[in-house]
């Protein structure tokens, strides 16, 4: 079948498997006093399983880097976590084994979670975007090939992250590096110099509970400048502070 056809096909596909509470018209009240008993808060807005999540990327084409991608990278970890990591985006070896973080920064990011007792299996590692951003698309089994996601990228991809935030709950977000800082904090401007180990929050965009968020640096910042070391140090017994206050 001709790709796009295909690409059409599943996409239909997808869309009939949707809820429908999630595209149901927003509740109109008539009457004032209706107004006034109706619930403050946002309605409960259906949760997806990471699965199903992990699927629908899989599938994926919103934006062109799903036609360069050899494998996406949903995420890994505990659907219980009780804090996710969130990273820029796949690299050369991430893109290879469809795996956040498993390249030399992920080397260093499981010393780093090593380091106050949690491991990838007991977080949440995700990316701002699931796909490989490339210099050149043309070369993908080039090494150094790695960039940025564009805005444009970043926008088409965003739902998936807060779909999985939303299906995680998670007691903490820690953001590493400027990317995932200035996207879920919306701050374009934002310096993560400013602002890491500052506490900060995520407002989910469909409402309910905000999440307490962490900007700390990127574990490539710190091969770069082991002298960041020790504030990412810091910023980890702050982490692990925070999640020894009990239950949420
Ligand atoms: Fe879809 Fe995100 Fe991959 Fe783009 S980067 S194709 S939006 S999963
Ligand atoms: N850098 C990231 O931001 N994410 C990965 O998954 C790997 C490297």
């Amino acid at each position: 079948m001709n790709p796009d056809l295909l690409d059409l096909v599943q996409s239909l596909r997808r869309r009939a498997q949707m809820s429908p509470e999630r595209f149901a018209a927003p509740q109109r009240f008539d009457t004032h006093k209706e107004v006034l008993s109706a619930p403050t808060v946002p309605m409960a807005v259906k949760k997806d399983s990471l699965e199903t999540l992990a699927a629908e990327i899989q599938s994926c084409r919103k934006c062109p880097l799903g036609n360069t991608r050899l494998r996406a990278v949903p995420g890994v970890g505990s659907a219980q976590a009780q804090v996710m990591f969130i990273g820029e985006g796949p690299g050369f070896e991430e893109d290879h084994r469809g795996e956040p973080f498993v390249g030399k920064s992920g080397q260093l990011l499981d010393k780093i979670l090593a380091a106050i007792g949690l491991s990838r299996e007991t977080v949440y590692i995700a990316n701002i975007v699931k796909c490989h951003p490339m210099i050149n698309p043309a070369n993908p089994e080039a090494r150094g090939n790695d960039r940025p996601p564009s805005p444009e990228e970043i926008a088409a991809c965003r739902a998936y992250l807060d779909r999985q935030i939303r299906a995680i709950a998670p007691k903490v977000i820690v953001t590493l590096g400027a990317v995932p800082m200035k996207v879920l904090l919306g701050s374009p401007n934002e310096s993560i110099t400013r602002i890491r180990g500052q506490w900060r929050v995520y407002n989910p965009p469909e409402g309910g509970e905000p999440i307490k968020l962490l900007p700390t640096f990127h574990p490539a910042a710190l091969l770069r400048n082991p002298d960041l070391k020790k504030d990412v140090w810091t910023d980890m017994k702050n982490l692990r502070d925070e999640l020894a206050k009990g239950v949420r």
